[in-house]
């Protein structure tokens, strides 16, 4: 059963099944030369999604997106997931740096930035994550101070995907070092040639292929049109920015653990031992079994997400938790397919190493798991008070639940 032929519309399904036909067309060649690192950045990639017009879906169709919904984004995020994290953050980054350019960007930095980048001509990345820390966002350390009709900006980013290869940063940059953290950032877009220094690229257990770099600025001058939004505005950028940043790991994660138990499963019902398929043995079908049961949770934690992004309502935690389970949903789903497929598994006869390789980082990237686990629990705590006023008060269905002295907290 087409799962999502009841989540989508019939014109989201056309768009889902374009995106499927996309992903069919990448040549494997590209894949695998990602991953022994023969090309550096997968520029004929992001040009063809680019072309097909499946780059940002949900932005104006005045820049190059299609006016979708996230539901519609997250199902074509999936389909994309199934050729690996390093193509999927290609595919994802226009609808990542995109967001802040435009909910917040100018119209000018729409028509120079956000157009060509959804036409895949231009490439983007963001810089968030610097050499002292990735998880303390707001301890940002790199500054930009005002010069003349722009910005001198000095700093470092570290893990960059696009480091190498982009033609444009997101970037995050300290504008008021004395006010609190919260209202001292400022959100630049930097252009690669203005003299944005390529400092390592980083050899990585997978994710290969896409550039991954630490960059540095030295007193780089930026004019003050590529400011994103106001002075100081970059927490507000930053939350509105982190919803499509998790969603799209988390619809991502769906797609690659489904593919990892579609391969483990074809192998089980020709791959035999004791004069049996493996799928006849328990230990083999109920791994499929509990994959495919938290990867179709994981799905629906993921449309939830999207559907209540898509009504405006506040999706922080939803988001997080999407983000958090589809990923460890992901991760299970690919041990055990590798677990299935035994020995051969394990070697780069089948994808599922690669897999293997990637999904470990989708819970470490884009906000650790740990921080997802911070965000979902204050959240709720914030939620608490304001819920239970709704619903009944389930505490006096306690047979001694007017036994006031025995509710002891201190
Ligand atoms: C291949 C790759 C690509 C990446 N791409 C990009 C990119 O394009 N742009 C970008 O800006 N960044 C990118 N990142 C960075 C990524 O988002 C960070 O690595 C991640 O946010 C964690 O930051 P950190 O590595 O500095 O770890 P740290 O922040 O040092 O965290 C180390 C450990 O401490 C834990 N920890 C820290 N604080 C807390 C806390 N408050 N509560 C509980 N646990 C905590 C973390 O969960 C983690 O386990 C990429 C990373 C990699 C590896």
């Amino acid at each position: 059963m087409d799962i999502h032929s009841v989540l989508l519309t019939e014109e989201e399904l056309k768009i889902r099944d374009e995106a499927r036909e996309f992903v069919k067309s990448i040549p494997p060649e590209l894949i695998k030369k990602m991953d022994k690192e023969e090309i550096e950045f997968p520029y004929e990639f992001v040009q063809k999604a680019g072309e097909r017009n499946l780059l940002g879906l949900r932005f104006p169709r005045k820049w190059g997106g299609r006016e979708a919904s996230w539901r519609c984004e997250v199902a074509v995020i999936e389909e994309v997931g199934v050729l690996g994290t390093a193509l999927s953050c290609q595919y994802c980054l226009p609808t990542i740096v995109g967001e802040a350019i435009s909910k917040f960007g100018t119209e000018e930095q729409k028509e120079k930035f956000l157009k060509p980048t959804l036409e895949g001509k231009k490439v983007c990345a963001e810089a968030l994550t610097e050499p002292r820390g990735g998880s303390d966002f707001f301890g940002c350390t790199t500054v930009a101070k005002k010069d003349g009709d722009g910005y001198l900006l000095t700093g470092a980013k570290r893990f960059i995907v696009g480091g190498k290869g982009a033609d444009y940063f997101l970037v995050y940059a300290r504008t008021a070092p004395e006010a609190e953290s919260h209202k001292s950032i400022s959100v630049f877009i930097v252009e690669q040639e203005r003299g944005v220094k390529v400092e390592t690229v980083y050899g990585l257990l997978g994710t290969r292929g896409g550039g991954t770099a630490r960059i540095s600025f030295h007193n780089l001058w930026v004019p003050k049109e590529n400011l994103v939004g106001e002075e100081n505005a970059g927490a507000i950028i930053f939350n509105q920015m982190m919803l499509p940043e998790r969603l799209t790991t988390a619809a991502g994660a769906v797609g690659m653990g489904r593919t990892a138990i579609e391969i483990a499963a074809r192998y089980s019902i020709k791959r035999k031992a004791f004069g049996r398929p493996i799928r006849k043995f328990q230990a083999v079908s109920f791994k499929i079994a509990d994959s495919l049961a938290k990867l179709d949770a994981a799905r629906g934690l993921v449309y939830t997400a999207a559907r209540v992004i898509d009504a405006g309502l506040p999706a922080r935690r939803i988001v997080s938790e999407a983000k958090k389970f589809a990923t460890e949903a992901c991760w299970e789903a690919v041990n055990n397919a590798m677990q299935i497929m035994g020995g051969i598994g394990y070697t780069d006869i089948y994808p599922v190493e690669r897999f293997l390789r990637d999904t470990r980082l989708s819970m470490i990237w884009t906000g650790t798991n740990e921080i997802m686990s911070a965000l979902i629990q204050h959240e709720y705590y914030q939620e608490l008070e304001e819920d239970l006023k709704k619903v009944r008060d389930v505490e006096k269905d306690a047979i001694n639940a007017d036994l006031e002295e025995e509710k002891v907290y201190e």
